[in-house]
């Protein structure tokens, strides 16, 4: 646990009414709500500049009931979409968490637009899957996680936000559990103190930590990360260490689809599409849409711990724009190849397996391992990309209410600590397998908007008990 220390005035020289810690897509979003609340508020990020997780991201969030939804005529609501989460999660997901990014996430993103300028589109190139039962991913128009940080840095700028960067959050001061300043280090070792009427945790989650991984997430302890590398849970440990409560610390999200040796996330778009992943015996290991963050483990349950995606021109040309699969061109030669032998040599696949594995796809009907197949046959030329899997974030959390007010063992809120993003218990239940495709930055921006919303109303509530 991070240390709590007793709060002593003399030390509080600067005061602040909203101090956020971490600046990602949930601190951001959370200054911006408590602008809108006439609010100061300070952003204490430990970077040189707002990145996070959040820039790293393919900028992709589900939402439900915005605009943008009602545009394209999709049919949606909370209860559609706690059933989802629920189904998924086999009923272990929070439905506190569930509902509130139900019935919050649209008008978070409708908020966004109409109030910050920050556009997100509902993204039809992805139909429902891997969960979900409506279309519901939103994507920023340059496609990424970068663009949509960018949009959210200017949004800021605009909206009179004070951002420090290089400002590491370190120590809670507290009078009781009610904070009341916190401390924070430079670069150049020095330490500053701020004192604050309501404190946002939003350093995300504990993925850059590898002592907690292994204690919270043994199965991955040898896994690679792939997360904001800064992440490594110290919002979490401080929320805990003023009495927060914490709840499925070993969910997280992992993914099969990182392209070895480059590095780059590929975008689930090309398993959507028709697209399969065999191993190096040229076979097919499981059902490519039925676990998106589950699949992270089965990659590396693979002989050498990689998998190839084959795909063919359609595929290719359907995503050629992605942001992503662009810098991948930019690094790798990708080609198509006119028959499976050839692309089974350059790739040190089994030529036989992959023929086999090809030829048993079904035209109709589930196959060996349930997927059905509703998009048009593999056919040559041939591609091919080598992925391995790893660990993108984690989604256990400190445990929020409604109004992202973290909550002690005993289920009563601390006065006067939010949390939300990465920091905040999601909702996706006590493992990979519970994770629906853009729930990570749903939960940051939406519990973002709620968390600054609540923390600009104090310390009047504070005042009142
Ligand atoms: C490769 C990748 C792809 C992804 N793709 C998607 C996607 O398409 N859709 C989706 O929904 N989710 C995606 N995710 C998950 C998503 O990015 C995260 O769930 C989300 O960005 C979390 O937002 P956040 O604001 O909580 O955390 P972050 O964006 O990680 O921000 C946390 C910030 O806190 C700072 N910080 C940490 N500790 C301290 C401290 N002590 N003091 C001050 N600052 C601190 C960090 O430097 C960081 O800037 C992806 C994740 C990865 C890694």
């Amino acid at each position: 646990m991070m240390p709590v220390l007793p709060a002593n005035p003399d030390d509080i020289s600067v005061h602040v009414p909203v101090v956020i810690a971490g600046g990602g897509a949930c601190g951001l979003v959370a200054a911006l709500a408590a602008r809108d609340a006439g609010r100061d508020v300070l952003v204490l990020e430990a970077s040189p500049i707002p990145r996070g997780s959040s820039a790293m991201s393919l900028g992709a969030l589900c939402a439900v009931g915005s605009r943008e939804q009602a545009l394209h005529g999709v049919d949606d609501d909370a209860d559609r979409f706690v059933d989802d989460v629920m189904r998924k999660t086999n009923g272990t997901a929070d439905p506190i968490i569930a509902r509130l990014v139900g019935r919050e996430s649209g008008p978070a993103l409708d908020w966004l637009h109409d109030r910050h300028g920050v556009s997100l589109r509902l993204d039809t190139n992805w139909p429902p899957a891997f969960g979900h039962s409506r279309m519901r991913l939103h994507v920023s128009p340059g496609r990424s996680g970068l663009d949509l940080m960018d949009r959210l840095i200017a949004a800021c700028e605009n909206a009179g936000v004070m951002i420090l960067t290089e400002a590491r959050v370190t120590d809670i001061l507290a009078e009781g559990d009610i904070v009341r300043a916190v401390r924070y280090s430079r670069p150049d070792g020095t330490v500053e103190t701020v004192g604050c009427d309501a404190l946002v945790l939003a350093t995300c989650g504990f993925g850059g930590n590898r002592g907690m991984i292994a204690e919270y997430i043994p199965d991955m302890a040898e896994a690679r990360y792939f997360g904001w590398e800064g992440n490594r849970g110290e919002g979490i440990l401080l929320g805990m260490g003023l009495g927060g409560a914490v709840g499925d610390m070993s969910a997280y999200q992992g993914l099969g689809l990182l392209t070895e040796p480059q590095g780059i996330d590929l975008n689930p778009r090309f398993l959507i599409e028709g697209g399969i992943q065999v191993n190096s015996a040229g076979r097919r290991f499981a059902h490519e849409l039925d676990d998106i963050s589950g699949q992270g483990a089965r990659v590396i349950a693979q002989p050498g711990g990689v998998a190839w995606v084959v795909y063919d021109e359609r595929i290719h040309a359907s995503c050629a724009d992605l942001p992503q699969y662009v810098q991948l061109g930019e690094v790798a030669a990708l080609k198509g190849y006119a028959d499976i032998p050839s692309l089974a040599r350059a790739h040190n696949i089994d030529p036989m397996g992959l023929a086999a594995t090809l030829a048993e796809i079904p035209s109709h009907g589930p196959d060996a391992f349930g997927r059905v197949f509703d998009t048009p046959a593999l056919v040559p030329p041939f591609r091919a990309v080598k992925v391995t899997g790893a660990l993108f974030h984690t989604q256990g959390g400190l445990l929020i209410d409604q109004e992202a007010h973290v909550l002690r063992n005993d289920g009563k809120r601390l006065p006067n600590l939010f949390a939300g993003g990465g920091s905040a218990r999601g909702f996706t239940g006590s493992n990979a397998s519970g994770y629906l495709p853009g729930a990570g930055l749903a939960c940051a921006i939406t519990m973002g908007r709620v968390a600054g919303r609540a923390a600009a109303r104090l310390p009047i509530q504070l005042l009142d008990g």
